[in-house]
């Protein structure tokens, strides 16, 4: 698989082509994607996969899924199973290179022993407020723990009983001893291990201590030989840490860059916002089509190549920044518009009968598959004397500017004839049928005289329609920045009409020969796919996204104010 776009020298391409030219890692690129298996991935998560897949490729070089899973109360196999997935899905390849944290928990162990020994390393008896209250505040130095300054057997001896299961959580941790009024806080002895007796996904009951973070990343990435460690801005802080454990230890040093996390409009991207909206059933699970995982977004309709060109075109930088979700959607469009098959739908169905049209004669007309991909070739589409069309292409009373149906108006029905409408029939003041005439010398949509029409509807063939639920999105939150509103929680700010189900669309024959999570394009309506909720029963279709694009209308407004 290749970049879509060509990526421009961002200051992490600029970091490893110099590191390439001095030779640091003799020009070896190694990169890794650490997610930590307590929650489905999201399009910032996509951003961070792009760039470190995406640079190995580019380079020539490696990258390794690892699983960041040293905090067993949080993780899940649920979640290792969906994260392999969605990378899969779209488009990444880490061939052998699947790694588990957990699998070096003994070697990581050793590496404590080796700090201990050296005296680097002690174990502590003060309870995890107590530490707190004890590392100090940005403006004051913290206070040294009575036991920090505990033998080096005395410490080795209690490490040992800690991973023995001697003791009960939380009674001792193991902190490194560097230095209590260092500026920068996470230096401040932090915990490398801690006591905690739960059961890993993984290693089961063999552990009863545990590696905090800091500890365990940087030499994971150590162990695995990483050149550059890419992750986001909030590990700027724990750089320092990053490089004392590696250095302490004498031990292989990756360098560690930080670029800033992805935001979006009108959505949230923290796990722990995510896991709430799941759990307390505001959205219909992970994969629910409004949310930004990239399950979700999937289900929604949205392909791999369209994730990775945004990815690629946000570019890498170091400072936040939150994403238009029409940007998003500008991206979707343009991937979907290059390879979508084109269908005629009707979500919502007014009945129109051609009276000057056989009763029992069907034709079938050819209608282009892709307009954007002539390889797409044709298909035939039936026409007959009853059609369905689209409620709102038909108005009694129009307005000057309203070019569709209207009594006595005539448009082009796509692909077929001029048509004329005579008469609205009604049912308590509602229209429920047009009659009309067809002009059967405008067959293939125009007419020997050159006579022109203003408008092109879309429309299916009564007898022939196939019966579908259309679910259509809108945004999930009514504001730009759920989290940023003062005075509200983010979830009384999600949007009531964020979701909306339309039971009796009618469609062209062909989209029931599609599967679950084909992507196509309704004509006038929007990208739409077919979603796993479908049964031979009921065909449910997803609204992807509308034709149109709002951000190309704001790249405008913002031009116009400039
Ligand atoms: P947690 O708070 O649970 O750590 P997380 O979103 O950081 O949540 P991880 O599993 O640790 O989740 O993330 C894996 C990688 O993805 C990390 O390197 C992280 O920096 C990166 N990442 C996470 N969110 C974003 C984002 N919004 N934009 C870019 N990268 C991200
Ligand atoms: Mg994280």
């Amino acid at each position: 698989m290749t970049t879509e776009e060509k990526a421009p020298r961002d200051f992490i391409r600029q970091i490893i082509d110099e590191d390439n030219r001095t030779g640091k890692h003799g020009g070896r690129v190694h990169t890794r994607f650490p997610p930590e298996p307590n929650g489905f991935l999201h399009i910032g998560h996509a951003k961070s996969i792009c760039i470190n897949f995406g640079i190995a490729e580019e380079y020539g070089g490696k990258c390794n899924l690892r699983f960041d899973d040293t905090n067993p109360a949080k993780e899940e196999e649920i979640y290792v199973k969906s994260i392999i997935e969605d990378i899969k899905w779209l488009g990444f390849d880490w061939e052998d290179r699947l790694y588990f944290a957990s699998d070096y928990f003994d070697q990581l162990y050793d590496y404590a022993v080796q700090l201990t020994k050296k005296g680097s390393a002690y174990i502590d008896e003060m309870s995890a407020e107590e530490i707190s209250q004890y590392r100090g505040t940005l403006t004051t130095p913290g206070i040294e723990s009575k036991y920090r300054n505990r033998p080096v057997e005395e410490n080795l001896d209690l490490l040992e009983r800690m991973k023995a299961g001697e003791f009960g959580d939380g009674e001792y941790v193991l902190r490194a001893k560097i230095d209590m009024a260092h500026p920068n806080m996470n230096m401040r002895d932090p915990v490398v291990y801690r006591i905690l007796h739960a059961t890993h996904h993984n290693t089961g009951d063999k552990w009863c201590i545990y590696p905090l973070y800091d500890w365990a990343h940087g030499l994971e990435d150590s162990i695995e030989n990483i050149t550059h460690s890419i992750c986001s801005l909030e590990f700027e802080d724990h750089r320092p840490l990053y490089d004392w454990f590696l250095d302490e230890l004498g031990v292989y040093h990756p360098q560690q860059i930080e670029f800033a996390r992805l935001n979006l409009t009108y959505t949230v991207m923290s796990k722990r916002k995510l896991l709430e909206l799941v759990e307390d059933g505001h959205v219909n699970g992970w994969d629910d089509p409004r949310l930004p995982t990239l399950t979700g977004l999937k289900r929604r309709g949205y392909s791999p190549s369209a994730i990775r060109s945004f990815c690629g075109r946000i570019g890498v930088a170091k400072v936040h920044s939150t994403v238009d979700i029409e940007f998003l959607e500008h991206c979707l469009r343009d991937d979907l518009n290059k390879t979508s098959p084109r269908f005629m739908g009707v979500l919502h169905p007014l009945k129109l009968v051609i009276e000057n049209y056989p009763e029992d004669e069907v034709e079938e007309f050819d209608a282009i598959n892709n307009p954007e991909d002539p390889s797409a070739g044709t298909r035939k589409v039936p026409f007959s004397r009853v059609l369905y069309i689209e409620k709102d292409d038909f108005m009694e009373d129009p307005p000057k500017k309203f070019y569709r149906l209207a009594p006595g108006r005539e448009v082009r029905f796509r692909y077929a004839y001029f048509i004329t409408c005579k008469e609205a029939i009604k049912e308590d003041g509602e229209v429920t049928e047009l009659r009309c005439i067809v002009d059967l010398d405008t067959k293939g949509g125009d007419a020997p005289d050159g006579r022109k029409v203003k408008s092109t509807l879309h429309w299916v063939s009564a007898e022939h329609a196939v019966d579908a639920e259309a679910r259509l999105y809108d945004r999930l939150f009514t504001v730009p920045n759920p989290l940023g509103e003062k005075d509200a929680d983010f979830k009384d700010l999600i949007n009531p009409d964020s979701s909306e189900v339309l039971r009796s669309c009618k469609v062209e024959p062909g989209v029931k020969d599609l599967k679950p999570f084909d992507r196509f394009q309704f004509e006038r309506l929007g990208y739409f796919c077919v979603d796993p909720d479908t049964t031979s029963e009921n065909l449910v279709l997803n609204r992807t996204v509308g034709l149109r694009d709002e951000w190309a209308k704001i790249q405008k407004q913002q031009k116009a104010q400039r």
